[in-house]
Order: C-alpha cells, then sequence, then structure tokens
C-alpha cells in the first residue's frame, strides 16, 4: 500500500491553475523530492498536503484514508518550513513541545519525547536559549526537533536549508537523510536545487508550470530524461543541445552549425528530420576511448575549480560545455577534440520537446 496518494489534484487560485492534475504515489518510507524552477507548484502541492491549502479537485490519501476534508492537525503530517517558523520567546525545549503541549499530553510523555528528539538532533546542551541566540543550523535542527517529537506519519519539507551556507547546507542534506532512515517516516522534501534532490531522494518528481513532467529514481531521470525540460534540469553543468539533422542514410548526425562534422547514429532515423542532440559536460571527455564520436571544437574558456575543470568551446557559433574531472591541458583559443560515446548522446524533437528513444 501506499502511504500517500495524490489523485488526479487540481489547485486553481482564481483563474489560475497553479497544479494540473498531479497523480503521484509514495510508498510508505520513501524520501521523495519535489523539483522544479520558481513558481512550478511544488510549495503549492506541499501545502496541499499538509492542509493548509484547499484542493480545487482531486483527492490525497494518507495511509489509505482520504484527508482533503481534513483539518491540518488531523493530517499526522508535520511540515518543516525554510524560515524555521520558531516562536521568538520561546527557549528551544517550548519550541520543540509545543504541539505535544496544546494537545495537553501528559507531563512525563513531552519530556521524554523532547528529550528524545532534542539527543536525536545534538541540541541537549540548548534546551533553554531562545531561538535569537541559536545559529542558522541550530534554529534549522530546533525546527526539524518540533517536527520530530510529534511522531507524524510523514514529514513535509519545504526548502529546509536554503537559509544555511553552502557548507552547512551538505553537512545538514546527511543528517536529514540519516534521521529519514532511523525514524523510517516517509517524507516529501521541496526543493529547486537539483543536486539536493539528486543526493537525497530516493523518487524525484519534477514540476513545471504545476504539471508533473517526470517522475523516477535520480538515476532514471539522468539517465533517461523523458524531455529536453527534465534533461536540462537534472545534472549540473546542465545538459549541452546541439542542433542536429538525420542525414540522408539516416544513420548519422550532421552538425547544423558545421556542415562539415556529423556523428554515427546506433539507429536509423528518417532522413533530414531535424533534433537536438543532448550532450551532458561530463560525458564529453578530452580522450579518446574505442567506439567514441569524436567533435572538433575550438576552446573558448577553461575554468577550475581545483578538482573540476569546466571548458566552454565552440563548434563552429554554438557553445558547448565540457566538465573535466581532472586537468585536461587545453587553454583559450586551441582547436582539439571532444569525445563522447555513442550511448551518451540523447535525442530531442525539437518541436514537442520529448526523447526520441
Ligand atoms: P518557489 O521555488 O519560488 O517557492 P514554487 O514552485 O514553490 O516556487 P508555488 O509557491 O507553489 O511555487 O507557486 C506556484 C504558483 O502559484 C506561482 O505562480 C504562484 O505565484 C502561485 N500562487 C501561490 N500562492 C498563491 C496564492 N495564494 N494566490 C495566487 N497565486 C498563488
Amino acid at each position: 500500500m501506499f502511504q500517500i496518494e495524490i489523485d488526479h489534484l487540481n489547485k486553481h487560485y482564481g483563474g489560475f491553475h497553479a497544479l494540473k492534475d498531479i497523480n503521484i504515489a509514495i510508498k510508505q518510507g520513501a524520501f521523495v523530492a519535489l523539483v522544479g524552477p520558481s513558481g512550478c507548484g511544488k510549495s503549492t502541492l506541499l501545502r496541499t498536503l499538509a492542509g493548509l491549502e484547499k484542493t480545487s479537485s482531486g483527492d490525497l490519501r494518507i495511509a489509505g484514508e482520504s484527508v482533503v476534508s481534513k483539518p491540518p492537525r488531523e493530517r499526522d503530517v508535520a511540515m518543516v518550513f525554510q524560515s524555521y517558523a520558531l516562536y521568538p520567546h520561546m527557549d528551544v525545549e517550548h519550541n520543540m513541545n509545543y504541539s505535544m503541549r496544546l494537545k495537553r499530553r501528559p507531563r512525563q510523555e513531552i519530556a521524554e519525547r523532547t528529550r528524545a528528539a532534542a539527543e536525536t538532533l545534538g541540541l541537549g546542551t540548548l534546551l533553554d536559549r531562545l531561538p535569537k541566540a541559536l545559529s542558522g543550523g541550530q534554529r534549522q535542527r530546533v525546527a526539524m526537533g518540533r517536527a520530530i517529537v510529534r511522531n507524524p506519519k510523514v514529514f513535509l519539507f519545504d526548502e529546509p536549508l536554503s537559509n544555511l551556507d553552502a557548507a552547512l547546507r551538505v553537512h545538514m542534506r546527511s543528517e536529514i537523510r540519516k534521521l529519514h532512515e532511523r525514524l523510517q517516516a516517509t517524507s516529501v522534501y521541496v526543493t529547486h536545487d537539483q543536486v539536493e534532490a539528486m543526493t537525497m531522494a530516493d523518487h524525484i518528481v519534477v514540476m513545471r508550470a504545476g504539471v508533473v513532467e517526470q517522475q523516477g529514481s535520480p538515476l532514471d531521470l539522468y539517465d533517461r530524461p523523458a524531455n529536453r525540460f527534465v534533461a536540462g534540469f537534472i545534472g549540473s553543468p546542465a545538459m549541452n543541445f546541439i542542433p542536429v539533422t538525420v542525414g540522408p542514410d539516416g544513420n548519422r548526425l550532421m552538425l547544423e552549425q558545421d556542415q562539415a562534422q556529423s556523428l554515427a547514429l546506433d539507429r536509423t532515423l528518417a532522413p533530414g528530420r531535424r533534433l537536438l542532440a543532448g550532450l551532458r559536460p561530463e560525458h564529453l571527455a578530452f580522450t579518446r576511448e574505442t567506439g567514441d564520436l569524436a567533435i572538433k571544437v575550438v576552446v573558448d574558456a577553461v575554468e577550475s575549480t581545483g578538482s573540476m575543470t569546466f571548458v566552454t568551446a565552440s563548434i563552429a557559433s554554438q557553445p558547448v560545455v565540457a566538465a573535466h574531472s581532472g586537468r585536461p591541458g587545453v587553454s583559450k583559443g586551441r582547436k582539439t577534440e571532444l569525445f563522447i560515446a555513442p550511448g551518451n548522446v540523447h535525442l530531442f524533437d525539437p518541436e514537442t520537446e520529448l526523447a526520441v528513444v
């Protein structure tokens, strides 16, 4: 049985259709990331799960039971917000156990659950501090502690790490993931950061303009993007898209920017068909392996982070980025070749944007 079922869900804000026929089924214990660009409806979807927004049509079930007409407190979900939403006048302990006090749970239970959550999160020595005396990371932990003490069926996270600096964000990603595994709850996590989604989630839902574009495991989405949008959104740096035309024999792709160059196809397509070839920067190498395709380029820029080198090159006037985990020994202005395995060339229809498989 699924723990969360989102079934033909729609949400309108007046005349604006914010969520369009959303269907997602989430297994008990899964960690699901909702990703997509700003305004695509991620937070709206999370808030409808929490009961903070009403649905316009469709059903939402948690543990098999429809919750669309239930108020938030009866849904057995706990939400962790980007802003942390801590009460400024309450210390850590009281922030964490506020919901239990509101429900008038027995004192001993409140004390035990608060202590257990504080221990889990390493907040034991901070229980009497006010939020203003905590670092960003500690506030974030208190916000999570407040969710944990409620022992919910489902955790909902709305960009919980976006106010933290880069190093702490990376650390907290693995903390949240570990916590999720320890608590064996079901988590739904909103982020616009695809790297965060790829590293944390078992299942990723990619949204655009209120629509689910594709969902699947992180590697499914990376290896088999269903369309150009998902291909460009998942992966960093983003995939290169190069206009090509299928050659007269149907077995080569002629580069539109440089008709003298072509790539062998591993199948036959309709001659003359125009396509977009999708090449991931990390699949473009400077050394050739047996069977690789070659593309002649001129190097425009070389940027190194120490461990990685990002080379921007051009095929005639078409820019292309290659990511190299090392130092490829190329410099600006140099003519060189980029190599790619035929199986790493993705193809998309420029009109429908769908993957050509
Ligand atoms: P972000 O990453 O910027 O937070 P998001 O994907 O979470 O974006 P939502 O906040 O879910 O996006 O918003 C989806 C769309 O619904 C946006 O176009 C937004 O302007 C609109 N929207 C959200 N809340 C309301 C509201 N209360 N009234 C009208 N429109 C709204």
